[in-house]
């Protein structure tokens, strides 16, 4: 169906789907490594791209390019890459977009790992990289060298809820000739639209909001572009960080609810973050949606909502933080977010223990950090598990 000038939510069920012989109301679980080609002057079609039937599923795959085709919908751009992983989905876009002697700058606290690769790995291979606060629009303009190739931005940032203009920042990096990409993971396409804003490329992890349910790991990428979604495809089928059929299956599915368990989660996080912020005990608490945040307004702007994540820290820093963790019931001691439950976890000894010390505090990522990512259970007991773990604080 032609979603082209349809809502969000009509085309979150319909964009992307892949006919088939018996008329399947969802694309099946293609569960096939390889496609039998009609005769040799076909096989030789599909290579020479003549022909767009499949060849093998590290290539493509229909189920996966349904899914595929429906993220490209949604975030407004030329092609969907689906990857095995976000951190798949993160690497081959570095890889695709960097190479020898080149440089990225990035926001200073994005995903442990995705600041990782670069500084552990990608380093060996020539690629420099510098962390800066990108929320800071005259450290962009400030970082950018000669040689800088990528901007690469996280907004909120996980976990310091910090938020860069996406506009001005694609406005600085475009006059340079720098290339501009978000993780749009923390907020999702139904609440921001990276490209729509300047960006050149989005990625996600689908393990969080866009699966939704804690049951799959995979990632995404959309590029804006049939140059760059050719690139980054290229560096995806070569590295082999392909989506398998059965992931992409399941996440196509979580997909569909996408818009109604964003709104239960943001409400929900919005009454949490009211409470916290009023409870003696805490320190401070970071949630875009209060008016406390000092992007409140661009948040507003920029986004159609606040999403669900909130970082607060508690009087007592880190031991009181632990006291939290180890008291709460219903919210799970765990990493992720962006399902339906409810968890709760300490970035600097969880996901962010891979940076130094040093990175972290620079990074705004304090010892005494709480990340809480809220689901879609009844606000009243997400809210009375909080307050009986807070009272043994
Ligand atoms: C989880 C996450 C990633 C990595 O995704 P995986 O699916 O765990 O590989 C990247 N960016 C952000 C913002 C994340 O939250």
């Amino acid at each position: 169906m032609d979603t082209k000038n349809k809502g969000f939510d009509t085309k979150l069920i319909h964009a992307g789907s892949y006919e088939d012989q018996f008329g399947s109301a969802v694309t099946p679980i293609y569960q096939t490594s390889t496609f039998g080609f009609k005769n040799a002057q076909h096989g030789a079609d599909c290579f020479a791209g003549k022909s767009d039937g499949f060849i093998y599923t590290r290539i493509a795959n229909p189920t996966i390019k349904a899914f595929e085709d429906a993220m490209a919908v949604l975030e407004n751009g030329f092609g969907g890459i689906a990857t095995s992983s976000g951190m798949s989905a993160v690497s081959s876009v570095y890889m695709a977009l960097l190479g020898q002697n080149q440089h990225i700058v990035c926001s200073g606290s994005i995903y442990g790992p995705s600041r990782g690769v670069l500084e552990q790995d990608f380093s060996r291979f020539g690629v420099q990289s510098d962390f800066i606060d990108t929320s800071d629009l005259s450290q962009i303009e400030n970082a950018i060298k000669e040689n800088t190739k990528v901007l690469y931005i996280e907004t909120p940032t996980n976990p310091t809820m910090q938020i860069t203009d996406l506009i001005a920042a694609s406005e600085i990096a475009h006059k340079h000739g720098v290339l501009v990409v978000v993780d749009n993971t923390f907020s999702s396409p139904y609440l921001q639209n990276p490209l729509d804003l300047g960006a050149d490329v989005v990625l996600h992890s689908i393990t969080k909001y866009i699966n939704g349910h804690a049951d799959v790991v995979g990632g995404v990428i959309v590029a804006k572009t049939e140059d760059l979604y050719k690139k980054i495809r290229h560096a995806m089928v070569y590295m082999g960080g392909n989506m398998d059929p059965h992931q992409a299956f399941l996440t196509h599915r979580g997909l569909k609810t996408l818009s109604i368990r964003m709104e239960k989660a943001q409400e929900n996080a919005m009454k949490v973050a009211e409470y916290l912020e009023k409870h003696s005990k805490v320190a401070w608490i970071k949630y875009p949606g209060l008016k406390s945040h000092p992007q409140h307004e661009l948040a507003k702007k920029q986004m159609r909502g606040f999403s669900s994540m909130i970082s607060f820290e508690l009087k007592g820093g880190l031991e009181s933080g632990k006291k939290l963790m180890d008291n709460v019931h219903l919210a799970m001691l765990a990493v992720s977010l962006g399902g339906v439950e409810t968890l709760i976890q300490h970035p600097a000894s969880m996901t962010h223990a891979g940076m130094s010390k040093d990175a972290r505090e620079k990074a705004d990522i304090t010892d005494g950090l709480v990340r809480f990512s809220v689901g879609i259970e009844n606000v009243e007991d997400i809210i009375s598990d909080l307050e009986q773990a807070l009272a043994k604080v």
